[in-house]
């Protein structure tokens, strides 16, 4: 298959100008997670405490002004009920100073709603980007252990998209050999694009015997030919909002 030149643009660049974050470390734990191996690498966290999570006060206390394009919040944590009062702080700031905000999330239902609340009066500003990997939820379990259920994650996009919030789904890391059982399920309450990304970094010290398959399982949908696959089963979708990661046409380009 032939694949037209095209630039590289990795990670969350492909997604917004400047990413701001207010938190060390993630209790999701993915264990995909390119954040933590470089708090690691850094000395900033460890792989024991990577889950508990600290606030940068600096960050949450710090003005934020209007910044040229989109800004990217959070980016390297969560936001949980744990963290949910820092990231309010820092969102008014952002929000309030005029800026277009991408809000990354694996979403908790309860904290979307609080978001929806508080910020209604300026929700043009505001898209929601839910994170779902999967629609299975022994994936998710293992490879996002401290992230909300498949349900819970399709109940916060039910309701950001009732509430009149521009809604879009990155389904970055995909689990499931055919990502688009999931792409049908979420697409009615999509407003803009379905992004679909690679697993390209993968913790696994200390595998456990029982947990081999699930790594397995990652380089078997992984091929080049799914990968193929999925590119061109994308194409057949009649809104064009269904965005395949760089992630994927630099791993067939090789
Ligand atoms: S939700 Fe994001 S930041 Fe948190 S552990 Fe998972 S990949 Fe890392």
């Amino acid at each position: 298959m032939k694949t037209k030149s095209r630039k590289i643009t990795l990670g969350t660049k492909e997604w917004a100008d400047s990413n701001v974050n207010c938190y060390y470390g993630c209790s999701n734990n993915c264990r995909y997670c390119y954040a933590k191996k470089m708090a690691i690498r850094f000395n900033r966290k460890t792989e024991q405490n990577w889950k508990v999570m600290e606030p940068n006060q600096k960050a949450i206390e710090k003005g934020y002004s209007k910044r040229r394009g989109r800004v990217m919040f959070p980016t390297s944590h969560d936001i949980t009920m744990e963290s949910l009062n820092g990231c309010l702080i820092v969102l008014k700031k952002l929000i309030d100073s005029g800026n277009e905000i991408l809000i990354t999330t694996k979403p908790i239902l309860s904290v979307i709603k609080i978001i929806c609340n508080n910020f209604y009066k300026k929700k043009d500003l505001i898209q929601f980007r839910f994170t779902i990997t999967s629609i299975r939820n022994k994936l998710l379990t293992f490879w996002e252990p401290g992230a909300p259920t498949f349900k819970e994650r399709l109940k916060s996009l039910i309701h950001a998209n009732k509430q009149g919030y521009k809604t879009s789904i990155s389904i970055e890391p995909f689990l499931d050999e055919n990502p688009f059982l999931l792409v049908d399920e979420l697409i009615p309450c999509v407003t803009e694009s379905i992004w679909i990304g690679k697993m390209n970094y993968v913790y696994a010290k200390n595998v456990k015997i029982n947990e081999a398959i699930f790594f397995k399982n990652i380089q078997e949908i992984n091929t080049k030919e799914n990968l193929i696959r999925i590119i061109e089963k994308a194409k057949t979708y009649e809104r064009d909002n269904i965005q395949i990661k760089d992630s994927i046409y630099n791993s067939i380009a090789h």
